[in-house]
């Protein structure tokens, strides 16, 4: 298949031809690299045509991320829209499966024609699955998925990365108050546009309205008087699907806050000139890794940093050393 028929594939939204640009994008092959991201220019819209919402949903594991996906996926649907799920799961490099974007657990979503769930790629580093998952936005909003909804669980540097990549951070929680509260990282709530208490149902209304005042105190710590805008702290049931709407409204706010006062298109172009960036990163650190000096060191200088006979710094300089000098 060509360049030109790939794109035509996924402008179409032929399920088999966007697969296998996924699968290009995600693959480390050079040659299906090269072939990537001629698709990626290819399809990429003119600057006039419609944005897609991109929203990141983060939380600890069992706090209802993939209900509220399942709830907020068929709302979306119901308002017109097509709908993307992509999930970034650090975990899922190391155990080869994810548990994020898994099907199962989004069982009407995953059989409606307009939805579509991407898990997270199982190979790689973190940087090589923010890689994918950007490049799988762009393939999934060129085939007219106007919502792509980011899935991703607070582990290490995942939540900074998936708050680069979208417009609306959103973040999960539980009913916690007073010293439970110590318990979020504050890292988190810095990152959130908005923040949604789940669970609220049954016995546990009273307790998640409770939990979301104090939460709100909290961030109003966070976010001064007078910043363009303050996460709200909302109260939904995704079981239930009461609150679902609610917490789309409150991304749409966000977003035309965002827009009035010209904050959303800086922030995409910033996060471009970012991605950029990142990746120069990744691309050195492998080429440093990958040299035949360094690789005919590295044994032997990381044995001596861990019995302590090098410091760590002598052993960063006699890496970079052995870069300049071996490759
Ligand atoms: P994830 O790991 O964050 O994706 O969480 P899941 O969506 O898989 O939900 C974990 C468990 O919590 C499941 O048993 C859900 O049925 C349950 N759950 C999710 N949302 C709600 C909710 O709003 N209310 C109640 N009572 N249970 C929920």
């Amino acid at each position: 298949m060509t360049v030109a028929e790939l794109a035509d594939g996924v402008r179409a939204d032929k399920r088999a031809v966007l697969a296998r640009a996924i699968t290009m994008v995600e693959s480390r092959r050079p040659d299906h690299q090269a072939l990537a991201q001629e698709l990626l220019l290819e399809v990429t819209p003119p600057p006039d045509a419609p944005i897609a919402t991109r929203v990141g949903i983060t939380g600890v594991p069992g706090v209802g991320k993939s209900t509220t996906i399942e709830a907020l996926g068929n709302h979306l649907i119901s308002l017109g829209h097509k709908v993307a799920v992509l999930a970034v799961d650090p975990s899922s490099t190391r155990s080869g499966g994810s548990i994020l974007g898994d099907k199962t657990r989004m069982g009407t979503l995953a059989v409606n024609p307009r939805a579509y769930i991407r898990p997270s790629p199982t190979s790689g580093t973190l940087g090589g699955v923010a890689k994918a998952t950007r490049e799988t936005m762009v393939l999934m909003e060129a085939a007219g998925f106007d919502v792509v909804l980011v899935e991703t669980v607070g582990v290490g540097q995942s939540e900074v990365t998936v708050a680069n990549m979208v417009d609306t951070f959103t973040f999960l929680t539980l009913a916690r108050t007073g010293d439970q509260l110590q318990g979020i990282k504050k890292g988190v709530l810095e990152l959130a546009d908005v923040v949604a208490v789940n669970k609220a149902d049954g016995d546990h209304v009273v307790e998640a309205r409770v939990a979301a005042r104090e939460l709100s105190s909290a961030l109003r710590l966070i976010h001064p008087r007078g910043a363009l805008w303050r996460p709200p702290v909302l109260t939904q049931s995704a079981v239930e699907g009461t609150g679902i709407p609610e917490f789309w409204d409150a991304v749409l706010r966000h977003r035309s806050t965002l827009q009035e006062a010209g904050e959303f298109d800086r922030r995409r172009r910033q996060q471009q000139v970012d991605w950029t960036w990142t990746m120069v990163r990744d691309a050195i650190l492998g080429r440093v890794e990958h040299s035949d000096g360094v690789r005919s060191v590295r044994s032997e200088v990381e044995a001596a940093v861990q019995d302590g006979s090098l410091t760590p710094a002598l052993a960063a300089q006699r890496i970079l050393d052995a870069f300049d000098g071996g490759s």
